[in-house]
């Protein structure tokens, strides 16, 4: 005899009952089956709601109040008849043979004893729990009706299995525990001359005084079990909508892999710790007559699932991660707590007497403090009892107030092999404080199978991804976002698609899951195609918004999201407040942000840092020239600038260049522009602003509070050129300028000088203009598009610090990109 249950996410719909009762069929081959059966998907919830509503509504008549929760009774009430009515009809749709006039008769009596249930509480003003247990378990009656409807309908004798005749429990009203000798007993007695096809609806049994009760939420999974134990089964298998029990919570995690065969001790303290795959009690009564357990995936039969058993396999030492919300803690702290004898029973004793289960404890070794953790549903009831039982303590101060802390997780690591291992807690806390969590209390169990952190809530989902990545995927991995796929984003792409298999030898997983330009987002998280990005980008629905890629990323259960903008625009560049505030590490090629007034440069900062988020802009001076880090490096090794000089364009640099082979400034200017050095308008180049901005980028690195408009300019080309915004119109006026400009070209040559454009820090001023230099200027040989930058500092002196390279271009521009994105990695590796 085997034991299959189906829990609701199996029995959603008529379709899904029609599968259901096809894989039992399929398993009656071979063996007697006995299928137990959870409500369809939903109408638990549906029933709970109607529970509380009825609740409220008892309360609020008892006051004569208004009818407000009457009329949420009667509305939910129908809703539930119209989902099992919904259910019902496409199963008779679906299947000609069902015998209809029965199944429409069976949840016509099922909704009759549903609102009987209800009026009778009602009339009563009173709604006892074995009434909220019998109106909570009309889903698992329903499920029974349609499967044995299906199972008949093959001409199959199906046996029906009432709960209520032999699955005791013990008095407790929540959650309680089966009494497995009598189970057994009274099962043996009702249930001797079983069919090859039983079915018993799961969640609910009966208590020692015969009342009915539910074995809790999720608890379909222990009546299985139970029932195993009482049939002798050879297994009991658990049919959900996963393939198995996974190393984490499928549902916060994206890359989890499905674990093959655990061990009952390790499945104990997965579904105890959260896993919501199995109801915690599930495991106990299949360990106690070692029946192996199996986790199979109703929606594909063929995959091979989960073993649970006696024995373990793999060679991990942690098998998985859980986590458990809704969680409090109650702090017992005090000086009379020193020493006293028996402290931790009574407290321990008084939350029992209380019926309130306690999740987990730590205490520290001088006793002078006990915390414990309890649901949080619990935790006032929990401290009204401590109170109480210690009132005259508190009175005299031996204890202090007592403490209840709420919204907190409990994030645990599981692995029977972690016993007597080295270095797992440390990889534990070393996880929990790179995803930035506080870790409030931990505790781990004696056989040190599993270990805890108790966290903040809220932080649940970045503890558990964290934990999951470093001990599970051991490979760091970018979740790339890039805006702006002009030449230099275009060409990042290229690069990234170059570079993937180099990544993946280093164990480095970089996807891209966003792209944007300026209409455009898409939004992919197992990545975009870097072959076919045009296309997908230019069909993409969705056009650029925070909001979306913030959704996305929560969604997408992404790890180390990070924006990399290839624009120059102002809009997005005000943005990266929100991206550092939403979690996104920022990578910029775009100067807007660090030339924006000083507040916001400074703000961004300061959420980077609190966010533990990196914003690099390697690129905003000389490319991909390693100008930013080198500066941060020296000035954190206690090194300060004293002066700086630098040619910062690279446009410049090469027109300036050719000015001293004898062309004219309009001739070297269209040059350039032909060759592509130059902006579409060579304007914003001869204006000098974009030289001006990267000065002031140096001159914030090195500490100066300085605006743009601090800067002194000289633009190359007289202000109203430089102000033209047509290209074409600027550059058929530069000849006007020519005559005026070469009358500074000869005089230089005549000093044996060339001139040059240079950006100067010194005494805490910017200054950006055209000087003449000699030969034993730095600067003197640097043409031809190249940067230089001379940095004279404490450290560096009397000769000067100098970076030297092409310092514009697509290619070195995407390569200090590419760079700013890899250190992002560094930064999650190093914390
Ligand atoms: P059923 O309706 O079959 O009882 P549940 O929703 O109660 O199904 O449990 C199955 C769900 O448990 C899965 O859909 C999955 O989202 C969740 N789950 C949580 N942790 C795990 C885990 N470690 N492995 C597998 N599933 C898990
Ligand atoms: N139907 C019940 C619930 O939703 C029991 C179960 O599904 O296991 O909690
Ligand atoms: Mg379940």
């Amino acid at each position: 005899m085997k034991v299959l249950k189906f829990g609701g996410s199996s029995l959603a719909n008529a379709a899904c009952f029609e599968r259901v009762s096809e894989i039992i069929l399929t398993n009656a081959e071979a063996a007697s089956i006995a299928t137990v059966v959870s409500a369809p998907q939903g109408i638990t919830n549906d029933l709970v709601a109607l529970t509380q509503h009825l609740n409220s509504s008892l309360i609020q008549n008892s006051k004569d109040c208004d009818l407000a929760e009457t009329s949420d009774v009667e509305s939910t009430l129908r809703t539930i008849e119209r989902k099992l009515s919904d259910i019902l009809a496409n199963i008779i749709a679906r299947n000609k043979a069902l015998d209809k006039n029965s199944l429409c008769a069976e949840l016509e009596n099922l909704i009759v004893r549903l609102n009987q249930l209800t009026k009778g509480a009602q009339l009563l003003s009173h709604c006892p729990e074995s009434t909220s247990a019998q109106i909570l378990s009309t889903g698992e009656k329903f499920s029974v009706a349609m499967l044995n409807g299906f199972l008949s309908a093959k001409a199959e004798s199906v046996s029906l299995i009432d709960p209520e005749k032999f699955l005791t429990t013990d008095a407790r009203s929540a959650e309680p525990v089966a009494d497995l000798k009598q189970s057994k007993r009274l099962f043996k007695a009702h249930y001797s001359g079983l069919q090859s096809l039983a079915i018993m609806p799961g969640f609910f049994g009966v208590k020692p005084n015969g009342e009915t009760t539910t074995l809790g939420r999720n608890g379909s999974d222990y009546s299985a079990a139970v029932l195993a134990v009482c049939l002798d089964a050879q297994a009991c298998e658990i049919w959900t909508d996963v393939d198995g029990v996974y190393n984490a919570d499928p549902r916060l995690v994206n890359q989890v892999q499905l674990i093959e065969q655990m061990s009952y001790h390790e499945a104990m303290e997965l579904s105890y710790f959260g896993a919501k795959v199995l109801h915690p009690k599930t495991i106990s009564p299949l360990a106690q007559s070692d029946i192996p357990c199996w986790i199979k995936n109703t929606h594909s039969p063929q995959a091979a699932g989960t073993l649970i058993s006696n024995s373990s396999n793999g060679a991990e030492s942690v098998k998985a991660i859980s986590n458990l919300s809704d969680v409090a803690m109650i702090n017992v702290s005090g000086p009379g707590m020193k020493g006293m004898v028996g402290m931790a029973a009574r407290v321990f004793s008084t939350i029992s007497q209380a019926d309130i289960s306690v999740i987990m404890i730590s205490q520290s070794s001088a006793e002078y403090c006990i915390s414990f953790c309890v649901p949080g549903n619990e935790a006032d009831a929990a401290l009204d009892c401590l109170n109480q039982a210690f009132e005259l303590e508190i009175k005299n101060e031996l204890l202090e107030p007592i403490s209840v802390r709420k919204n907190l997780a409990i994030v645990t690591l599981v692995g029977d092999r972690m016993q007597q291992q080295k270095g797992i807690a440390a990889k534990f806390f070393k996880a929990l404080s790179q995803a930035k969590v506080n870790i409030i209390a931990i505790a781990q169990d004696s056989s040190e199978r599993s270990i805890s952190a108790v966290i903040r809530d809220e932080r649940t989902d970045d503890a558990v991804r964290t934990c999951h990545q470093n001990l599970f995927i051991k490979r760091p991995s970018i979740d790339a976002i890039l805006i702006g796929c002009g030449t230099v984003g275009k060409e990042l792409l290229n690069q990234i698609k170059k570079q993937q298999p180099r990544l993946v030898d280093e164990n480095i997983a970089l996807n891209l899951v966003g792209l944007a330009n300026s209409r455009k987002l898409l939004l992919e998280k197992n990545g975009i195609d870097l072959q076919t990005w045009e296309t997908a980008l230019e069909s993409a629905s969705q056009s650029f918004s925070l909001d979306a890629i913030n959704q996305f990323v929560s969604d997408a259960n992404l790890n180390n999201p990070v924006i990399i903008d290839c624009t120059s625009n102002d809009d997005i560049a005000k943005q990266y407040k929100d991206y550092l505030e939403s979690g996104y590490h920022v990578v910029t090629a775009n100067k807007k942000a660090n030339t924006a007034e000083i507040s916001y440069y400074r703000e961004l900062r300061e959420i980077a840092e609190q966010k533990q988020r990196r914003f690099l802009y390697e690129t905003n001076v000389g490319a991909g020239l390693p100008v930013i880090d080198n500066l941060q490096g020296l000035l954190r090794a206690g090194d300060k600038l004293k002066q700086f000089e630098g040619i910062l364009s690279g446009s410049l640099s090469y027109i300036f260049g050719e000015l001293h082979k004898g062309l004219s400034l309009s001739e070297a200017t269209l040059k350039a522009k032909e060759l592509g050095y130059t902006e579409p308008n060579p304007a914003e180049d001869l204006s000098g602003l974009d030289v001006a901005r990267k000065v002031l980028v140096i001159a914030r690195e090195a500490g100066l509070e300085l605006e743009l408009s601090d800067i002194e300019l000289e633009p190359v080309v007289p202000e109203e050129l430089a102000a033209l915004t047509d290209g074409e119109e600027f550059v058929a006026r530069l000849p006007e300028f020519d005559e005026a400009f070469q009358q500074r070209i000869d005089q230089a040559e005549k000093d044996n000088k060339v001139l040059r454009y240079i950006a100067c820090i010194e005494n805490d001023c910017c200054k950006v203009s055209i000087q003449a230099v000699d030969t034993s200027h730095p600067l003197y040989s640097v043409a031809e598009g190249e940067n230089a930058l001379a940095l004279h500092t404490l450290y560096y002196q009397p000769k000067p610090y100098v970076i030297r390279g092409y310092g514009a271009g697509a290619a070195v521009t995407a390569a200090g990109l590419f760079g700013d994105m890899l250190r992002t990695l560094s930064w999650d590796l190093e914390h």
